[in-house]
């Protein structure tokens, strides 16, 4: 069984849509593929209509956390969508993305770059708009090479000249609302410190006492010496250990499957899970 729960779509800063997505994991000889944009489950619809047969999806998303100042992804699994508290607080943080984006693109202008909101509204189309959005109209302008080329201190890193924050949930309170409407929590590239500050292991500690299923480890923003950390650590504090591409389509190198999940690991997550249920695939439209 090949397992990859964490991939991104068109319904946030992916670029395959949900049916493309979902086609080319099947394509790449996945079992399991677990949707995750960010701060949104409205790809879910899509990706069900056009689930092929042998592909399961596990429906998810990865939350925007913060605390102690420092930004990090929670990924959702099998939550209940339609639950009010965890739904009204995905809402808070995908419409504020709006403003915050804005901003970057006013940050931008002040910088002598003649970015445009409707041009990052074109590249957003309705996913949840976030920073790869306004990182592809930079490559577009010929200001950087590559998407990647834009998470820099000089233009869109965490802190960077034309970084804005945008609200960002306490992952004490992401761990309490998921639970709440069922779903399992897994704290996602835990160890990425090249995407900015990372939470202390202690941090990680407290999450793991306060219900965090598990970490994921096996993930490309981590090198060798970090995953053995981290496995380290989700032994000790009884984590559960996924492995995933994080796939984003053609906005970053990552292919789906590149890393994968253990079947047991994936099958404690369904055991704990009663918001929803993974969906197996009857052919797609
Ligand atoms: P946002 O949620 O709008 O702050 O954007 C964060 C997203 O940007 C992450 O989820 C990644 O998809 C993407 N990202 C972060 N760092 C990089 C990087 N170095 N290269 C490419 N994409 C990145
Ligand atoms: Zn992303
Ligand atoms: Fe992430
Ligand atoms: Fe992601």
């Amino acid at each position: 069984m090949r397992i990859d729960l964490h991939t991104h779509s068109t319904a946030s800063d992916g670029t395959d849509t949900p049916a493309e997505l979902v086609r080319n994991a099947a394509a790449a000889g996945l079992d399991v593929v677990a949707l995750t944009d960010h701060d949104t489950t409205r790809g879910h619809a899509e990706a069900v209509a056009a689930l092929p047969a042998g592909l399961t999806l596990v429906t998810g998303a990865e939350l925007s956390c913060r605390v102690d100042g420092v930004s990090l992804h929670m990924l959702a699994y099998l939550f209940d969508p339609d639950e009010p508290a965890l739904l009204a607080e995905r809402e808070l943080v995908r419409d504020d993305r709006v403003p915050r984006a804005q901003g970057m693109v006013a940050k931008l202008n002040g910088l002598g770059v003649p970015v445009t909101w409707e041009q990052v509204l074109r590249i957003a189309g309705d996913g949840s708009v976030g920073r790869p959005h306004v990182a592809t109209a930079l490559v577009e302008l010929g200001v950087v090479p590559t998407v990647s080329d834009a998470f820099t201190p000089e233009w869109l890193a965490d802190g960077g000249r034309a970084y804005v924050e945008k609200h960002e949930t306490d992952p004490f309170e992401a761990i309490r609302l998921v639970k709440a409407a069922g779903g399992v929590t897994v704290f996602a590239h835990p160890g990425a410190h090249k995407r900015g500050r990372t939470v202390p292991e202690a941090t990680i500690a407290e999450l793991a006492a306060a219900g965090l299923d598990g970490i994921e480890v096996d993930h490309m923003d981590h090198a060798p010496d970090t995953r053995a950390r981290l496995r380290g650590l989700a032994e000790e504090l009884g984590l559960l250990v996924t492995g995933s591409s994080d796939y984003h389509g053609s906005r970053k190198t990552c292919v789906l499957g590149e890393y994968t999940t253990d079947p047991e690991v994936y099958g404690e997550i369904t055991r704990r899970a009663t918001g929803a249920f993974p969906v197996p695939g009857t052919g797609g439209a």
